[in-house]
């Protein structure tokens, strides 16, 4: 069976975490030009065993999304985001964007416009497109949900309503098997917006 672009972005993403925990350090920059600084963070905290149990939380999330095979990812376990220092404000908005495959356009518009949320333009985008619905990565902000980049490396498409079910199906058992202690993203691994 072909992996979903959902699939495929989270393995890519999985891979990325997973060849830090074994890089030699001089590697890091030639391999990650575009977030120096975070990678060699992560590539750090792996080396100081600080990281030990995020790889078979990730091993797990991947499993879950393989079987699923989502068009869109879902958010990395807000467990792991937060020990590899994604939340921090240590790093450049632009450093976590590369590092997460988001698209320029969309890292311009979520750090220059400031669009920090889903918003009026996107629901105005939707009345438009003749679609019903669309989903994206939870924490992903598109440029516009016709943004062909952020479609392409599966963050990002219309939906129909009956596939809905299947992406609450998604987070739901990735709740269940990966619990963490952060209760504003229990369950919220996409950001679902229906007309
Ligand atoms: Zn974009």
């Amino acid at each position: 069976m072909p992996s979903s672009k959902g699939a495929l972005s989270f393995s890519g993403l999985v891979d990325r975490l997973v060849s830090l925990s074994a890089i030699p350090e001089e590697r890091v920059e030639e391999a990650f030009p575009a977030s120096i600084n975070f990678a060699r963070h992560v590539a750090r905290l792996f080396r100081e065993d600080r990281l030990f149990d995020i790889l078979p939380r990730l091993e797990t999330q991947l499993q879950i999304v393989r079987r699923f095979s989502p068009p869109v990812r879902p958010a990395l376990d807000p467990y792991t985001s937060t020990q590899i220092g994604v939340f921090s404000k240590l790093f450049d908005d632009y450093e976590i964007g590369h590092f997460l495959g988001y698209p320029e356009c969309c890292m311009r518009s979520f750090a220059e416009d400031i669009r920090y949320s889903i918003d009026g333009d996107h629901i105005r985008e939707l009345e438009r497109s003749g679609m019903k619905a669309f989903v994206t990565t939870a924490g992903f902000i598109p440029c516009s949900v016709f943004c062909k980049e952020a479609q392409n490396r599966g963050l990002l498409s219309f939906v129909e309503p009956s596939e809905i079910a299947n992406l609450r199906a998604i987070e739901k058992e990735t709740a269940a098997k990966l619990p963490h202690f952060h209760p504003e993203y229990r369950e919220h691994y996409f950001e679902i917006k229906s007309l």
